[in-house]
């Protein structure tokens, strides 16, 4: 046994093999995903931000089939979980998390940060989003609008459409995908100019 090995490497390593020798997932395919993981950033999410605000027919797409609006995009989505895209609006806030573990639109995003997976960002966005979003990040929810926290799921991933800032009347696709953010598309901070 390698000492370097981790306890979660092992882990990780014999449930490859149970996978595989059960015929349920090959290696292959185990390596395309993490190639489109490790291939996926922010940026892509901020190019189907941006594009949905200033075309309708995209936005509409991707409020119904995160997927599809990723795929119109250029994205790989093959393999990974369907993609919902949850919409903000002045009445309207969403935050994702995954409670049980650190499911993420991984497709989309890339990898997520490490607080995402800690048990503190689960544990407080599910008791006091509004505190956790003020104290930690300086997002401050008014009491008005509503705060909506969704749980990203090994069967489904979240994505946020935040609001689109004043400020921005007539800029184009690639300026204003350059001021999303990974946390504006969950929710933990809103686009700023
Ligand atoms: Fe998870």
């Amino acid at each position: 046994m390698n000492i370097l090995e981790s306890d979660s490497d092992r882990l990780l390593a014999a449930v490859r093999t149970i996978l595989e020798r059960k015929g349920l997932v090959s290696t292959p395919e185990v390596h395309e995903q993490v190639a489109i993981t490790d291939a996926a950033n922010p940026g892509q999410g901020a190019r189907m931000v941006a594009k949905a605000w200033v075309d309708p027919f995209y936005r509409e797409i991707l409020l119904e089939d995160g997927t599809r609006a990723a795929e119109a995009l250029g994205i790989r989505m093959r393999g990974m979980p369907p993609l919902g895209v949850l919409e903000n609006t002045a009445e309207l806030h969403h935050l994702v998390v995954c409670t049980l573990c650190s499911c993420y639109p991984r497709a989309v995003l890339g990898y997520p940060p490490l607080w995402y997976k800690s048990a503190g960002y689960r544990a407080r966005a599910i008791r006091d989003p509004r505190e956790l979003l003020a104290s930690e990040w300086k997002t401050v929810i008014p009491d008005a609008v509503k705060l909506r926290v969704v749980d990203s799921t090994a069967d489904y991933r979240w994505m946020v459409l935040p609001l689109r800032p004043a400020g921005t009347d007539g800029w184009g696709e690639d300026r204003l995908a350059a001021i999303v953010r990974a946390g504006d598309m969950i929710g933990v901070t809103v686009p700023e100019v």
